[in-house]
C-alpha cells in the first residue's frame, strides 16, 4: 500500500503494479500453508495436509557434502548452467534411467519451479497457447500468463484416473498452440501416464510441431511396480522437449531449491539466457549436495518411497470411513484428490475444515476448474498425523 500524507492510496498502489501481474492469483498451496502457519502460531493444533513437502530430513550424506563444500570455500559463482560434475551426473541419470538421449551440455541446473518459469519465458510468445491438464499444479497457468500466453485446460477425469489423454489434447489444438505441458506422476491427482498416453501425446507434438514441457519431478515416487516413461525418450521427441526434474521430492530437499532441466541445444541456449539474466545459477554449495544425492547410495529413496506407499494406503483406508469423500487409489506422487459432497465451494470447504477440524488442506479449485468439488490432501506427513487428521475430517463431515 502507498501512503500519501499518511493516507493509504489504493489507486496509486494499483498504478505501480504491472498489468501482467494483476490477474495472477496467489499460489493456492502456499496460501493455505501460510494460513496454517498463522493458526499454529496462535496456538491451534493444526494438522497440515497442505504443501507437498516430504517430512523426512535430507539424507545425511547429502547434507555433509554441502557442509564440506562450504568448508572448502565453494561459495563463489559458477557458470550459469551449473557445476560441470553435477551436469554430468544428471545427464547420466537422464540417459541411463529415463532413456533421454542427452549429454551434460543439455543440462541446466536450476530450481524446478524456476526451470518451468524459464522454459515458458523462453518459448511461449504472447498470444500463444499452452495445453495443460486440468486439474494441474497451481504454478503452470501463472507462468504462461506471465509470458503473455494463454493456458488451455485439458480436462482430466476420475473415470480415466485423471490421466491426460491424447484424444482430449487433440481436440484443443489450434493454429496458436505452442506447447503441451505434461506432468506424470501428477500433482494434484497422483495420476501416472501409461506408455500409450506418452506415445499418443508425442505423436500429437510431432504432427503439429509443438514444444513439450514435461515436469517429471515425482518420477521416483510411484507405487505398485509402475514404470515411468519420459516423453523425451520417444523417437523424434528429444529435439522438441524440455524435461524438468528436481531434488526436492525424491531426496527431501525442498528448502535447497535445486532441480534441473534437460533441453535440446537451441532450447537450452534460449533458457540459459533467462537463467543468466535472472538467478545467474543455482546456489553453489547446494549443487555439491545435489551431486552427492545423485552419485551416493539410493537406499534412502527406496525407504522414503516405501513409507509414502504405506501412507497412501493408510489415507485410502481412513478415507473409506468418510462417506462424503470419494477417490480412487492414486498411483504416484504424495497426494490424494478426493471429490467431496457438499454445496460449499472448495476454498470455503478448505477454510471450514481448517476452522472446524483444525486440518489444513488445499481446495481443489486452486488447481483449475476441473478441481472444483475436490480437496487435495498431501500425505507427505507422518502416519500419526494422517490418522489424527483423517479422524478429525470424519468428525467434521459428520457434523455438517
Ligand atoms: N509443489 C508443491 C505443492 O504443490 C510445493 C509447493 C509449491 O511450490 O507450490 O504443494
Amino acid at each position: 500500500m502507498v501512503y500519501i500524507a499518511g493516507i493509504p492510496d489504493p489507486l496509486l498502489a494499483r498504478t505501480m503494479i504491472a498489468d501482467r501481474i494483476k490477474n495472477v492469483k496467489d499460489s493456492g498451496t502456499m496460501k493455505m500453508k501460510e494460513i496454517a502457519g498463522q493458526k499454529k502460531a496462535e496456538g491451534k493444533k493444526i494438522i497440515s495436509f497442505t504443501v507437498g513437502e516430504p517430512d523426512f530430513d535430507t539424507p545425511k550424506h547429502i547434507v555433509e557434502a554441502a557442509k564440506k563444500a562450504l568448508d572448502e570455500g565453494k561459495t563463489r559463482y559458477l557458470d550459469a548452467p551449473g557445476l560441470p560434475a553435477l551436469r554430468e551426473a544428471i545427464a547420466k541419470r537422464s540417459k541411463d534411467g529415463s532413456g533421454i538421449p542427452c549429454d551434460a551440455s543439455n543440462v541446466l541446473v536450476t530450481p524446478t519451479k524456476q526451470a518451468i518459469f524459464e522454459t515458458i519465458m523462453a518459448t511461449v510468445n504472447p498470444g500463444e497457447e499452452v495445453i495443460m491438464p486440468d486439474p494441474a499444479w497451481v504454478t503452470y497457468e501463472p507462468c504462461v500468463a506471465l509470458a503473455g500466453g494463454k493456458a488451455v485446460p485439458a480436462t482430466t477425469r476420475e473415470e480415466s484416473e485423471f490421466r491426460l489423454l491424447p484424444e482430449t489434447v487433440a481436440e484443443l489444438i489450434t493454429p496458436k498452440t505452442k506447447m503441451i505441458l505434461i506432468n506424470s506422476p501428477s500433482n494434484p491427482c497422483g495420476s501416472v501416464a501409461t506408455k500409450a498416453d506418452i506415445k499418443g501425446l508425442a505423436d500429437l507434438a510431432k504432427d503439429h510441431d509443438l514444444v513439450v514441457l514435461s515436469d517429471e519431478v515425482y518420477e521416483n515416487i510411484m507405487f505398485d511396480g509402475l514404470k515411468h516413461y519420459s516423453i523425451a525418450a520417444e523417437p523424434g521427441m528429444f529435439d522438441r522437449t524440455i524435461t524438468v526434474n528436481g531434488f526436492s521430492k525424491t531426496y527431501a530437499m525442498t528448502g535447497w531449491r535445486l532441480g534441473w532441466l534437460v533441453a535440446p541445444k537451441p532450447l537450452f541456449k534460449a533458457v540459459n539466457k533467462v537463467q543468466q539474466h535472472s538467478i545467474t545459477h543455482a546456489t553453489t554449495f547446494a549443487q555439491y549436495g545435489g551431486l552427492a544425492a545423485l552419485t551416493g547410495p539410493q537406499d534412502c529413496v527406496k525407504e522414503m518411497v516405501k513409507e509414502f506407499s504405506e501412507r497412501r494406503d493408510l489415507v485410502m483406508r481412513l478415507m473409506k470411513e468418510i462417506p462424503q469423500l470419494h477417490c480412487d487409489k492414486p498411483k504416484g506422487a504424495f497426494y490424494v484428490f478426493p471429490r467431496y459432497e457438499s454445496k460449499m465451494d472448495s476454498e470455503a470447504m478448505a477454510l471450514y475444515l481448517m476452522d472446524k477440524a483444525e486440518v489444513a488442506l488445499t481446495g481443489g479449485a486452486s488447481f483449475g476448474g476441473a478441481g472444483a468439488q475436490h480437496l487435495r490432501i498431501s500425505y507427505a506427513t507422518n502416519k500419526k498425523n494422517i490418522e489424527e487428521g483423517m479422524t478429525r475430517l470424519k468428525k467434521a463431515f459428520e457434523g455438517m
